[in-house]
C-alpha cells in the first residue's frame, strides 16, 4: 500500500495513468453489511485470497476490518502474512496446505493454520510454546466428498485427539468446502454436511464448524453453522443459481485510450491481422493486455465501453494492449476513458459478462487481474488507499 494520491479525487489521480482499477470502499462495506445480516448468528469470515479476488488485499482487508468483519481467510500463508503487514488485526485463517516449517512464522503473526498431519500439529505446538503463545488454535479440514484438500472423518478424529494431547495447540474448528453449492440441486451439499457431522461426532465437540461459501450463506440458513466463509459476494459478484441479496459491484477496471487511428477497408490490426476492416474504420488502442489479466481469448469477442457505447474488441489482445472498433462512436480521442469492467453512460459490463464471452466464470476474471494495474480504493471518488 502507498499513500500516493490519497485524499485526491479519482479524476485527478488517474489523469496520468494508462490503466487502473477503482475499488469502491462504500460498496465493499455495504456488501459486508448485507452478508453480515444474511449470515444471522454466524461469524463472517471474509475470504480475501488471490489478492482479494483481484481487488487488492492490502486495501480490502483493512477496509473490511473497519466495516466490522470479524475474521479473514486466505489460502496460503504468505497471503496471510501480507494481510497482517497491511494492518489487519483480527484472526486470519489459512485454508490451504502449509508445511510444518511454516509453524513459527504463522505463530509469530498470530495466523491460524489448517493442519493435516500429526507432525504439523506438533510443529505448531512447539512454536506456540517457544513463543509463549500456547495454546494456539488450529483448524482441521474434513474431505466431505469434494476430494481436494482435507482428511477423511476418521483421520480428522485421530488428528484432533493428537492436537488435544499437545500442550501448545487446541482444535478451534472442523470445516469443509462444498462442491455443488452453486448448483440447482442441493442434495450433495446435504450429503457433505452429514460427513462434517460424522467427523465432529468422531472427533468430539469443537468450538466451531464452518462450511458455507457465498452461495450457501445466501441459500441455506441450515448450513451456516458457526461461521460462513464469504468471498465473491463481498465483491458484489454472485455464484450461479444464487439470488442477489442486494450486493453492489466493487470494482471498475478502466484505461485511457492511447491512440485513435483510421484503418482502410482490407487492412488488418494486431498480431496475425486476424481482424480486417470491412469499411473505413476508426480504431482505439487500449493500454491493457493479457499480462494484466485481460484474457487473450477476448480477442475479436469481448466489448468495452467508450463514449457510453458498447464497442467490439477487434484483432488479437496483446500482452499489453488491444484495439476496439469505435467507428460508430463520434469524437473518440486520445486520453478518453475506456471501461472494461464497470459502468459508463448507463451501460454496464460485469465480470460475469467478460467471463461469459470466454467460457469461464466471474471468479477467474476477477482473481486473474494482475498486480501491474494500480488499485485505487475510494469513497465517492476520493482516494483513501492505494495498492
Ligand atoms: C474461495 C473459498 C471460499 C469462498 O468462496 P465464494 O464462493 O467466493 O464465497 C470459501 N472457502 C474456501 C475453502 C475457498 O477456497
Amino acid at each position: 500500500m502507498t499513500n500516493d494520491g490519497v485524499g485526491t479525487t479519482l479524476a485527478e489521480a488517474t489523469k496520468a495513468l494508462n490503466a487502473w482499477i477503482e475499488v469502491d470502499l462504500d460498496a465493499l462495506a455495504g456488501n459486508a453489511r448485507v452478508l453480515r445480516e444474511t449470515a444471522g448468528e454466524a461469524t463472517v469470515i471474509a475470504v480475501v485470497k488471490a489478492n482479494a479476488y483481484g481487488h487488492g488485499a492490502a486495501i480490502v482487508g483493512p477496509a473490511l476490518e473497519a466495516a466490522g468483519i470479524e475474521r479473514f481467510a486466505v489460502v496460503y500463508l504468505p497471503e496471510a502474512v501480507a494481510l497482517r503487514e497491511a494492518g489487519v488485526t483480527r484472526p486470519i485463517l489459512v485454508l490451504g496446505h502449509s508445511f510444518p516449517r511454516d509453524a513459527a512464522t504463522a505463530v509469530a503473526h498470530d495466523i491460524t493454520l489448517t493442519v493435516d498431519t500429526p507432525a504439523f500439529a506438533e510443529a505448531v505446538s512447539t512454536a506456540a510454546l517457544a513463543a509463549g503463545k500456547a495454546p494456539v488454535p488450529v483448524h482441521v479440514k474434513v474431505d466431505s466428498g469434494m476430494h481436494r484438500f482435507g482428511l477423511m472423518p476418521d483421520e480428522v478424529a485421530s488428528l484432533a485427539a493428537r492436537v488435544r494431547e499437545l500442550e501448545g495447540t487446541t482444535v478451534e474448528a472442523i470445516w469443509t468446502h462444498l462442491a455443488n453449492a452453486d448448483h440447482e440441486d442441493d442434495s450433495f451439499t446435504a450429503q457433505q454436511a452429514a460427513v462434517v457431522e460424522e467427523a465432529v461426532r468422531l472427533a468430539g465437540p469443537v468450538p466451531m464448524r464452518h462450511m458455507a461459501n457465498t452461495a450457501t450463506t445466501i441459500r441455506h440458513p441450515e448450513f451456516r453453522y458457526d461461521a460462513v466463509r464469504t468471498g465473491i459476494g463481498l465483491y458484489g459478484a454472485l455464484p450461479d443459481h444464487t439470488p442477489d441479496p442486494g450486493l453492489r459491484r466493487v470494482l471498475n477496471m478502466k484505461a485511457r485510450i492511447a491512440r485513435v487511428f483510421d484503418v482502410a477497408p482490407g487492412e488488418g490490426v494486431s498480431y496475425g491481422l486476424t481482424w480486417r476492416a470491412e469499411r473505413h474504420s476508426r480504431v482505439a488502442l487500449v493500454p491493457i493486455g493479457y499480462a494484466d489479466g485481460y484474457h487473450r481469448a477476448l480477442s475479436n469477442r469481448g466489448h468495452v465501453l467508450i463514449g457510453g457505447r458498447r464497442c467490439p474488441i477487434v484483432g488479437r489482445i496483446s500482452m499489453d494492449q488491444f484495439q476496439v472498433d469505435v467507428t460508430d462512436v463520434p469524437g473518440v480521442a486520445q486520453g478518453d476513458e475506456a471501461v472494461l469492467i464497470g459502468e459508463q453512460g448507463g451501460e454496464t459490463i460485469t465480470a460475469a459478462e467478460v467471463a461469459g464471452a470466454i467460457d469461464t466464470i466471474n471468479y477467474e476474471v476477477l482473481a486473474g487481474l494482475n498486480r501491474r494495474l494500480p488499485r485505487l480504493g475510494h469513497r465517492n471518488g476520493v482516494i483513501e488507499a492505494r495498492a
